[in-house]
């Protein structure tokens, strides 16, 4: 996400911008990066100039109000959104936020960045993303209830198995996603699961969804290891944020023998020499800001001088899992890990992607990394829908299967066009979704 950029100019521009005119320049918004990560993988592939226009505008972005009454008796009307971006393979997939930098802006380019992670995971859905603009911090349990089924409500009309599907993003999590659902169908007249994805496994959710997309960043780190010759046993990783992505992704690659030397959240970056016990540090749901405690209390273990360092430390693998705009032109070229794998949405800018190509380093995009969230919503609609329950064995098993599926459609294209891992992702999206297009042709 793009919250390091929230108060710039850029930030609210409107969504017709046409940024792809101008000079790259930082901060970049999450839309601009996303249009200019789409024109600068068209080039690679032969694809009508005609699509690539269509896919630089979302179909429809919802505006919407959603009054809420707070506890102590006053009314505050806040601001929400619902971008859907193309739908050309199926229903709009995507996450919803609950966050105070939300914007129709970053609001777009998050969907499209759905509409192609959707497409290289070759999954039966288009992108949307949503979010209000609010600090959930600063809501009680009660106001948030109130505040989701209001904007569930509001967005009644767009979303639905077969039109929009949400799932959890910043802010939101399986309680609001039930919450969610209650109201859509309470309102429809019939329990429909399938309406919202991420939602707890004893109504409709399915096991395996909260650690998917730290388990896809881990097998995209095995398998990336794999391909560059590194041995995953000492395998050297650092890991920005330790929330659901980042602690899943760090405690699983610590399980196969990597040494997971260094990981962060707001509060610092704690690093060990000889590898962290990624199990003994409490992720930041379970903990909030634990990240400091263990440093203080471990031996061997000490503390960055800024927690922002752990994005230059000499390591095989870095894996930003924070937030998005943390690797920009500031710090590119200090960036010392051989391979950087996405987990977090847009942690890389534009700029700082060329920097890092130009300098060998292999990036591995968020599209295909942190994948595994969208595909285990996939799992889930079909539960819904066949009203069958897979075991968490069964999860893992098909996400690695098509985690991997993905993986070398992405690999085909790298090693065929000798292209960057984004632009070869962006190639397999970009492909199915034009074909698609095509087929389908433009109406009228
Ligand atoms: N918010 C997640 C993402 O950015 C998951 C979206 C979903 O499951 O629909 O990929």
């Amino acid at each position: 996400m793009s919250t390091g950029t929230a108060d710039t100019a850029e930030e609210s521009a409107p969504a017709d911008d046409q940024s792809e005119q101008q000079e790259p320049r930082e901060p970049e918004t999450a839309l601009e990066t996303a249009r200019r990560q789409l024109e600068h993988a068209a080039v690679h592939l032969d694809v009508d100039p005609g699509v690539v226009e269509r896919l630089k505008h979302p179909t429809t972005v919802h505006r919407v109000a959603v009054p809420l009454e707070r506890d102590d008796g006053s009314v505050e009307v806040f601001t929400g959104y619902r971008a859907q971006h193309d739908d050309v393979r199926g229903p709009y997939k995507g996450g919803l936020r609950f966050h105070p930098h939300v914007s129709e802006e970053e609001c777009v380019g998050l969907s499209m960045w759905m509409t192609w992670k959707c497409a290289v995971m070759d999954l039966p859905f288009g992108g949307g993303k949503g979010g209000v603009i609010v600090d959930p911090k600063q809501l009680s349990e009660t106001e948030k209830e109130k505040l989701t089924r209001r904007f569930a409500e509001e967005l009644r009309k767009f979303v639905g198995p077969k039109k929009d599907i949400p799932a959890p993003d910043m802010g939101t999590d399986a309680q609001t996603m039930a919450w969610f659902m209650d109201a859509y169908s309470m309102q429809e007249g019939e329990t429909i699961p399938g309406v919202v994805t991420g939602k707890p496994p004893v109504v409709g959710g399915t096991e395996g969804r909260e650690e998917a997309p730290g388990r896809s960043v881990a097998l995209v780190v095995r398998e990336a290891a794999d391909y560059y010759d590194y041995d995953l046993d000492g395998l050297t990783v650092a890991v920005q944020g330790y929330g659901s992505v980042g602690a899943n992704a760090a405690r699983l690659l610590d399980d196969w023998g990597a040494d997971v030397v260094s990981v962060s959240d707001t509060g610092g970056a704690v690093y060990a020499e000889d590898g962290l016990d990624t199990h003994a540090i409490p992720s930041f749901s379970e903990e909030p800001n634990a990240v400091t405690g263990y440093a203080a209390d471990t031996d061997g273990a000490h503390l960055l001088d800024d927690g922002n360092d752990i994005l230059e430390l000499d390591v095989d693998v870095l894996i930003p899992a924070a937030v998005g705009n943390v690797i920009t032109v500031d710090n590119a070229d200090a960036v010392r890990a051989d391979i950087v794998v996405e987990g977090a949405n847009g942690p890389t800018t534009f700029a700082a992607d060329e920097i890092l190509a130009e300098r060998g380093v292999h990036v591995i995009p968020d599209i295909l990394a942190n994948a595994g969230g969208v595909t285990a919503s996939y799992f889930e609609w079909l539960q819904d829908i066949n009203r069958r329950t897979w075991t968490i064995e069964e999860v893992r098993s098909e996400l690695e299967a098509e985690m991997l599926k993905a993986w070398n459609a992405v690999r085909t294209e790298v090693e065929d066009k000798d292209i960057t891992w984004r632009d070869a992702a962006y190639v397999v999206a970009l492909g199915r979704i034009a074909e698609a297009k095509s087929v389908r042709g433009l109406w009228p």
